[in-house]
C-alpha cells in the first residue's frame, strides 16, 4: 500500500464555546443544578467543552416550554410549518462543513463519513418531512390527523445529529413540539442545532435541548407532561423505559440493538460482497445498531471470501478522524472501548480465532483495530451480543434454509443483508428473515423515504418514510 500524505480538514471552521447552557424556550439558560459534564474528543482525549447537566427541574421547565409552544405550533397550517423545516434543512446544508467537523471531533467518526453520509442524510430528513407537513391528510391516517403533543426524545452517541434529525423532523412536521436529550458523550452538534433553530426563527419552545446523563433521560421519559417517547439506544435502557412508561398512555417508539446477519451466497459477486461486508461492520467503527456484525458465508466460497476480506482490511486506514483519508476513526468512549475489548477477549476465550491486519494504533485516544473472528459458534457471546465495535464474527452455512435459521437465531431483528445474483433467492430470503430491513447486494443504505425499525428485542415502531409519521400522530 502506498502512503497518502495527511489531508486534514480544518477544525477552524467550527467555533466551540468553552461552556454550554441548556436550550429551553428558545433561550440559552443555566441549569438549576451545579453539575456539569465535560465532553472530549475521543481521538485525543482533549476536553472540547463543558455542558450543563439538566436536573429534573430543568427537564420540567423544558417540557413546560414545549407545552406552551404546542398550542400555536400545532394550530399553524402545515404549509407554514413546512417553511420552517425547509429553512432548517437549507441552513444545515449551508453549515454542513461546520457540522461535519464538529460531529467528527465530538464522536470520533471519520470526516469522510460525517461529511458524505451523516450530513447529507440529516438535511435529506428535514427536506423529506418538510414535504409531508402540509400533506398529512393524504398519508393514510385519516383526513385530518392530529399531533400527539410534547415528544420526549432520547438519542445515542453513534449518529448524534442523524438521530436528532430522525426524531425532530417528523415530530415537527406533524405539529408536535419536542424536548431532546442528546447522549452524554456527544452533545455538541445538538447544541449547534439549537443555534440553527434560532437562525431559522423557529418559534421559541418548539425545540428544546437538555443535555445530561441517563438520569436526565429518565426524568424526561417519565415526565407526566410528555405525550410521546422516542428512544434510540441499548436494549437494556429500552426495556427500562418500556417498563416505566407502561400504563401511562404515552405513545412509545424504541429503536434498540441489533446483531445483523450479512449473508453471502456462492453465486454472489464476491468483490462487491467484500465491500459490502466492510461497509456493513467497519462503517462508523461498527457503532451501528444495524451493523452486519455476523457474516454468514456459504461454505464453498468461505476461504475465497475470507482471503479477499483480509486483503481488503489490510488497506483500511485507521487514525485521525479529521483526515480525509481515514477509514476508521476513534471509538467513542473509554467505556465503549472497554466493552469491545471485553467481548473480543471473551471471543478468544470461547475458542474463536481472532485476526486483525497490521494496524498501529495512535498513542492517545480510544482505538480498536478492525477485527475478524473465524470458527465462531452460534452459542459464542460474540455471535449473540451486540459488540458495537469494529468486530466481525464469521460463520458458515451450506443451504439457504440453514442461512435463514442461523440469521434468525438471535434475540434481535433489526436488519440483514443478502448477497446473491438470483432475484428469486433475494425475495425468498427477505420473506423469511425476521428483520426490519433486508438489504440486497448492498448494506447500510439509508433513505428518509424508507421506514426503519426492528422486530423482537430490536424494538418497535418505525422511523422514516410515511410510516414514520404514525409515531407522531394521534392514530
Ligand atoms: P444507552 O442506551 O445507555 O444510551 C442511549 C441514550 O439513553 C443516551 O442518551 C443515554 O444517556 C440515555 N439513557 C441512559 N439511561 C437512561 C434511562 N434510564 N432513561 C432514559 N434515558 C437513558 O447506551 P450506552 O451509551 O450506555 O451504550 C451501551 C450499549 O448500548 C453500547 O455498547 C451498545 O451496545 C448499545 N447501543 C446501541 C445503540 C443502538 O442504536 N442500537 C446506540 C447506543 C448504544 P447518556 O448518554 O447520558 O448515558
Amino acid at each position: 500500500m502506498f502512503e497518502y500524505a495527511p489531508a486534514p480538514e480544518s477544525r477552524d471552521v467550527v467555533d466551540i464555546k468553552p461552556s454550554y447552557q441548556l436550550f429551553i424556550g428558545g433561550e440559552w439558560v443555566d441549569s438549576e443544578g451545579d453539575n456539569r459534564n465535560k465532553t472530549i474528543n475521543p481521538a485525543s482525549e482533549e476536553v472540547l467543552a463543558e455542558v450543563a447537566w439538566a436536573t429534573e427541574a430543568d427537564v420540567d421547565r423544558a417540557v413546560g416550554a414545549a407545552r406552551k409552544a404546542f398550542g400555536t405550533w400545532s394550530a399553524m397550517p402545515g404549509s407554514e410549518r413546512a417553511k420552517y423545516l425547509f429553512r432548517i434543512a437549507r441552513i444545515i446544508q449551508e453549515r454542513s462543513r461546520e457540522l461535519a467537523v464538529l460531529e467528527s471531533l465530538d464522536n470520533g467518526k471519520p470526516i469522510r463519513e460525517s461529511r458524505d453520509v451523516d450530513l447529507p442524510l440529516v438535511a435529506a430528513h428535514f427536506f423529506y418531512y418538510a414535504g409531508w407537513a402540509d400533506k398529512l391528510g393524504y398519508a393514510g391516517y385519516g383526513p385530518d390527523p392530529r399531533p400527539l403533543g410534547v415528544a420526549g426524545q432520547v438519542i445515542p452517541w453513534n449518529f448524534p445529529l442523524l438521530m436528532l434529525a430522525w426524531k425532530i423532523a417528523p415530530a415537527l412536521a406533524c405539529g408536535n413540539t419536542v424536548v431532546l436529550k442528546p447522549a452524554e458523550t456527544t452533545p455538541l452538534t445538538a447544541l449547534l442545532f439549537a443555534e440553527i433553530c434560532r437562525q431559522a426563527d423557529l418559534p421559541p419552545g418548539v425545540v428544546n435541548i437538555v443535555t445530561g446523563a441517563g438520569e436526565t433521560g429518565a426524568a424526561l421519559v417519565n415526565h407526566p407532561g410528555v405525550d410521546k417517547v422516542a428512544f434510540t439506544g441499548s436494549t437494556e435502557v429500552g426495556r427500562l423505559i418500556a417498563r416505566s412508561v407502561a400504563g401511562s398512555g404515552k405513545k412509545v417508539t424504541l429503536e434498540l440493538g441489533g446483531k445483523a446477519a450479512n449473508i453471502v451466497f456462492d453465486d454472489a459477486a464476491l468483490d462487491q460482497a467484500v465491500e459490502g461486508v466492510v461497509n456493513g461492520i467497519f462503517f462508523n467503527q461498527g457503532h451501528v445498531c444495524c451493523a452486519g456484525s455476523r457474516l454468514l458465508v456459504q461454505e464453498s466460497v468461505a476461504d475465497e471470501l475470507l482471503g479477499a476480506l483480509k486483503r481488503r482490511l489490510a488497506t483500511l486506514r485507521l487514525g485521525d478522524p479529521l483526515d480525509k483519508n481515514t477509514d476508521i476513526g476513534a471509538i467513542n468512549s473509554a467505556a465503549q472501548l472497554a466493552k469491545i475489548r471485553e467481548l473480543s477477549d471473551l471471543g478468544e476465550a470461547e475458542g474463536a480465532e481472532r485476526w486483525s491486519p497490521v494496524c498501529p494504533l495512535p498513542d492517545r485516544g480510544f482505538w480498536f483495530p478492525p477485527t475478524i473472528f473465524t470458527g465462531v459458534a452460534q452459542s459464542h457471546r460474540i455471535a449473540r451480543e451486540e459488540v458495537f465495535g469494529p468486530v466481525l464474527s464469521v460463520l458458515t452455512f451450506r443451504t439457504p434454509a440453514e442461512a435463514v435459521e442461523k440469521a434468525n437465531n438471535t434475540p434481535f431483528g433489526l436488519s440483514a443483508g443478502v448477497w446473491t445474483e438470483k432475484g428469486s433467492r433475494i425475495l425468498w430470503m427477505a420473506d423469511r428473515l425476521r428483520a426490519g430491513v433486508v438489504w440486497a447486494n448492498t448494506f447500510n443504505r439509508f433513505d428518509p423515504a424508507s421506514p426503519f425499525g426492528g422486530y423482537k428485542e430490536s424494538g418497535y415502531g418505525r422511523e422514516g418514510g410515511r410510516h414514520g409519521l404514525e409515531a407522531y400522530l394521534d392514530v
